[in-house]
Parts: structure tokens; C-alpha cells; sequence
């Protein structure tokens, strides 16, 4: 199991990460917007991410931590 951190006042909510996401595990959370007006993009299943960082590596912004 591993942890993500959006830094969710810098996402955008393009949404390249939860394309980039193998499990299908990143979604943009509906019931939330930043300062920015966008929905940010939120870990669904902890359980199951295998810290792979490719959500962080594909974020342009670099709003995704990974810790394994
Ligand atoms: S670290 Fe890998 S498995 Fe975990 S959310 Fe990111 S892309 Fe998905
Ligand atoms: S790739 Fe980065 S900016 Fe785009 S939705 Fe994901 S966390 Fe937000």
C-alpha cells in the first residue's frame, strides 16, 4: 500500500492522471473545487495503489506526492 498527496490548489483537473493510473485509481472529486475553480483529483482506493508514481511522473503541475 502507498500514499499519494494531491496538492489539490495546484491541480487543474485535467484528469492526465487518472488516464496515467494502471488501476484505474484517480478520479476528480465532484464534491470539491479549489481555489481555482477546478474539481481536484483525489486517490479512490488506497488500498490498492502500488505506488508506481506514474499519475506523479504524468502530473504537469506536479501536484501528486508519492510515499512508499
Ligand atoms: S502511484 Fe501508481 S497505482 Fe498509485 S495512484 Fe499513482 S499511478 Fe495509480
Ligand atoms: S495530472 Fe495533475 S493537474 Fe491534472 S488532474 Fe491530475 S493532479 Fe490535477
Amino acid at each position: 500500500m502507498a500514499k499519494i498527496t494531491v496538492n489539490e490548489n495546484v491541480c487543474k483537473g485535467c484528469e492526465l492522471c487518472v488516464g496515467a493510473c494502471p488501476r484505474n485509481l484517480i478520479a476528480l472529486d465532484k464534491e470539491r473545487i479549489n481555489a481555482k475553480g477546478y474539481h481536484p483529483a483525489t486517490l479512490t482506493d488506497e488500498e490498492n495503489c502500488i505506488g508506481c508514481a506514474m499519475c506523479a511522473t504524468m502530473c504537469p503541475d506536479c501536484a501528486i506526492t508519492v510515499e512508499r
